[in-house]
């Protein structure tokens, strides 16, 4: 029997983390899609730990946040990054991160920062997902081929339960399917950047009493440093008993099954603590980006289309960026009232952003890598000494650049996108580790307290939201009329608190449904409708 054609407004291969939120961004503005994934259920193999501000603040938009802290390390853990040759050896440097996790009130941010790991974010994203009635998220279903017209994407895939081809009718393909995409190399997409690659094995452990056999005290993170640099690392992942030992090398990447995990971890955590190997891991490390994140209907999200090195923990985080810029232009285009340059925004506003944050991320890692201690840091010697307090210097000279990265995660913008109108005002500087409040035509709309529990990021999401701190009501009547002819959705909030107009420097902020400023005025535009169809991407 022939096989029914599915037909889907969107279909998002990968369900990972950044094919969940994809699902999310569209299930929470009804729009239906269909999530296939390969594997039988979320990754259990641990990955990224580290989520930003940013993206606890989508966590927030999407009701998961409070799932996410309550399954990320616990408040009181430290989140303390220490560099020493082993856990009975001697101590090079501790870097204590409070902004790392934990729920330390900011004054940036209506949420900090938390360490919770994707084998527990990505089923509270999938449960997540899930909870809409329109997205349809399917496990053991396997992306086989596609071909695309000018209308629709036609999709092959193979229900691995049932041994089945079936044929999958889309509008549009967000490509979630990470590092090894087969669609992107099928449509002939490369990556570029980067300066070669590296191999890694890790290993997921159970070491219930690590922390009682040593004095270095408790570490989310911990950098053993040998006679060749940083050569092995621990991370902390639920801040009791459970951790990823990652080992780089070719050898070992080869040889998975060869490797005598027991010894290595001996040899950097001592023979006392017990422990058990409950999984291996095997991954490459590059910093490259996509030289397109758009063919056709067909767009690349998340490590589909940027990779980077893990140590500066960009790369799901910029991936959730993707989804949330990709997610309400599909959303837009579907419901009719995103114009045709809508979509083809993406590629022009978020590739910047993951080539930014790949090149730091290529900057630290030379970094580490260049940290090339004499042989002698390992010895108790007047020399030993002298080496670790020379290689405590130089992790002190980075540390702000490497552990904070605020600019990064809340100080991106989108000036100069085709979608948000244009400033003549000087732009904000660019900074890696300093977050600086503005609504400059592009970045993220900054956050106040609105109430005790309501922040100005919780009025964003649906349409396009006024932001408007003026007596002259004539301005949102012409801008609620100009956004009414053309369908676009628009709320005005008009805000007295004095706090919220000083940090928002004008009488008018118009935000996306993202949170992003597409522009600013004291007064009404002279053509309203000229600022709505450029901001829908109908300019
Ligand atoms: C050791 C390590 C530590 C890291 N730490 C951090 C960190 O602290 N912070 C951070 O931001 N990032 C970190 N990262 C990066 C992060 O893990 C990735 O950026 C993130 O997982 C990317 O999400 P994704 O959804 O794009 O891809 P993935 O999570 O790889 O998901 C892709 C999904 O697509 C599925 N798939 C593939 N092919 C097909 C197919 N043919 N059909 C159907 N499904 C398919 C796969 O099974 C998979 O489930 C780390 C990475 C590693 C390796």
């Amino acid at each position: 029997m022939k096989a029914s054609v599915i037909q889907t407004p969107v279909l998002i291969v990968g369900g990972g983390s950044v094919g969940l939120a994809t699902a999310i961004e569209l299930g929470s503005r009804n729009i239906p899609c269909l999530v296939i994934e390969q594997s039988d259920r979320p990754a259990e193999h641990p990955r990224a730990t580290a989520l930003n501000a940013r993206s606890m603040e989508f966590m927030r938009r999407w009701g998961l946040a409070d799932a996410i802290r309550a399954a990320a390390a616990p408040p009181d853990f430290p989140h303390t990054a220490l560099y020493c040759t082993g856990l009975n050896g001697f101590e090079i440097a501790k870097v204590e991160r409070p902004d790392h996790g934990g729920s330390r009130a900011s004054s940036v941010s209506p949420e900090s920062a938390q360490r919770c790991n994707q084998i527990w974010t990505d089923p509270i994203l999938c449960e997540g997902a899930r909870s809409y009635d329109c997205v349809d998220v399917r496990f053991l279903w396997k992306f086989e081929a596609l071909e695309q017209t000018d209308d629709l994407v036609r999709v092959t895939a193979l229900d691995l339960a049932r041994d089945e081809r079936q044929v999958i009718e889309a509008q549009y393909v967000v490509d979630c399917t990470g590092a090894h995409t087969p669609i992107r190399r099928a449509l002939g997409v490369a990556l570029n950047g980067g300066e070669g690659m590296t191999w890694h094995v890790s290993a997921y452990l159970r070491a219930p009493d690590l922390w009682d056999h040593h004095a270095m005290g408790k570490a989310a993170l911990i950098n053993f440093v040998g006679p060749g640099g940083i050569w092995r690392n621990l991370v902390s992942l639920d801040g009791r008993e459970l951790y990823r030992f990652g080992l780089r090398g070719k050898e070992f990447y080869d040889h998975p099954e060869a490797i005598d995990v027991p010894k290595l971890f001996r040899e950097v955590a001592g023979d006392k603590a017990l422990f058990e190997v409950i999984s291996m891991g095997r991954w490459t490390a590059r910093n490259v980006v996509a030289d397109r994140y758009q063919v056709g209907r067909v767009f690349f999200a998340g490590d589909a289309a940027h990779l980077n090195h893990p140590a500066s923990g960009l790369g799901l985080n910029t991936g959730l960026g993707d989804a949330t810029n990709i997610g309400w232009k599909l959303a837009a285009t579907i419901a009719g009232w995103g114009g045709a340059g809508l979509l083809a925004s993406y590629e022009a506003e978020r590739r910047p952003i993951a080539a930014r944050n790949v090149a730091h991320a290529q900057r630290m890692n030379k970094n580490d890598r260049g940290q090339k201690p004499p042989a002698e840091i390992v010895d108790d010697t007047p020399e030993g000494a002298l080496a670790r307090t020379e290689m405590s210097e130089r992790i002190a000279a980075a540390l702000k650049q490497k552990f904070v990265t605020n600019g990064l995660a809340l100080g991106y913008s989108y000036a100069g996108s085709p979608v948000c109108v244009a400033s003549e005002d000087p732009a904000p500087p660019e900074s890696i580790s300093d977050y600086i409040p503005s609504t400059y035509p592009g970045v993220r709309a900054p956050h106040a307290w609105l109430s005790q529990d309501q922040s100005t990021l919780d009025l964003f999401g649906d349409g396009f939201t006024l932001m408007s701190f003026s007596q002259d009501h004539e301005t949102p009547a012409r801008m609620t009329a100009a956004f009414a002819s053309r369908g676009v959705p628009l709320r005005v909030e008009a805000l007295t608190d004095p706090a919220v107009p000083a940090l928002y420097e004008r009488d008018f902020v118009l935000v996306r449904p993202d949170g992003h400023v597409v522009w600013r005025a004291d007064a009404a535009p002279v053509d309203p409708l000229a600022i709505v169809d450029r901001v829908r991407g109908a300019a």
